[in-house]
């Protein structure tokens, strides 16, 4: 860590102290910022990482559109708007499947060179092994976290298109409060991934709704997956497999998820299910 001396040396290289010049294509987005601090990080992949903290003029807002939408979360698709538009969520499965692979590889040779540490002790060897001495998985560690890396860097450029996106399209967006809804702890991957994505797409909408001028609430989740949004008719809860259904009070044919997300706009607007009919 130091204090700025950072300097942009050219269309491509930054000058850093005591490291000298660096090469880099982000000169572009440092123009017309003052560079505070910066922190140089090596990372388990081997590769090092510079980051920057910079002093930015305030951004330019969006336009507005005069849209409103509420999301509805899920697994398959990341997003479920109430206008009945789906975003998939973000699949990275080759990186993934390497992830998973090297991170097997990882653990059985740790514990390979694990026992053989062990063995070395037992028998009274001379010169005894370290752990850090077995190159086999000192290299499936590094694999192992680079790939890990690459498919969180992939899955969180996918939500930072989607949420500009739409904070872009819409001046209010209405979700649903997950803390209330609070997922119970399960060990499904899948689940768990969507819990992590889950929280950063929220996270991302919130900051981005405030910094372009727009609006982001959160409503209570209680019942927006069992009423129906055409007449208010509460049928209970449904079992997850259920994907559409008709409401047995208006015959309304619903598509669960964006039954929810129409669900989650009313909520969060003041009179929106007249609003809402009008538009449809
Ligand atoms: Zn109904």
């Amino acid at each position: 860590t130091g204090k700025s001396i950072v300097k942009i040396a050219g269309r491509r290289y930054l000058y850093l102290p005591k490291l000298g010049y660096i090469k880099t294509s982000k000169t572009g987005v440092l123009k017309d910022v003052k560079i505070k601090r910066y922190t140089v990080s090596l990372e388990p992949t081997g590769k090092y990482y510079l980051s920057i903290q910079a002093e930015v003029k305030a951004p330019q807002k969006f336009k507005k559109t005069g849209k409103q939408v509420g999301i509805d979360v899920g697994v398959a698709d990341l997003a479920i708007l109430s206008n009945g538009l789906k975003y998939p969520a973000f699949e990275a499965s080759y990186f993934e499947k390497q992830s998973r692979i090297w991170q097997s590889k990882y653990s059985r040779r740790r514990h390979l060179a694990y026992l053989l540490c062990e063995q070395d002790k037992h028998q009274k060897v001379l010169n005894l092994r370290s752990l850090e001495s077995f190159s086999n998985w000192q290299r499936a560690r590094k694999l192992k976290a680079s790939y890990q890396k690459k498919v969180a860097n992939k899955r969180k450029d996918y939500l930072h298109k989607l949420t500009t996106h739409l904070v872009r399209q819409y001046d209010v967006i209405a979700i649903e409060d997950l803390k209330v809804k609070n997922l119970q702890k399960n060990h499904c991957l899948a689940k768990a991934i969507a819990n992590a994505s889950w929280s950063m797409f929220r996270q991302m909408l919130e900051y981005k709704c405030e910094r372009y001028g727009k609006e982001l609430i959160a409503v209570n989740p209680k019942n927006t997956s069992r009423i129906c949004s055409k007449c208010g008719f509460n049928s209970g809860a449904k079992p997850l497999e259920i994907r559409e259904w008709t409401c047995p009070n208006c015959q309304a044919h619903h598509d669960r998820d964006i039954n929810a997300a129409v669900n989650i706009l009313y909520k969060a607007m003041p009179n929106g299910q007249e609003l809402a009919v009008v538009n449809s």
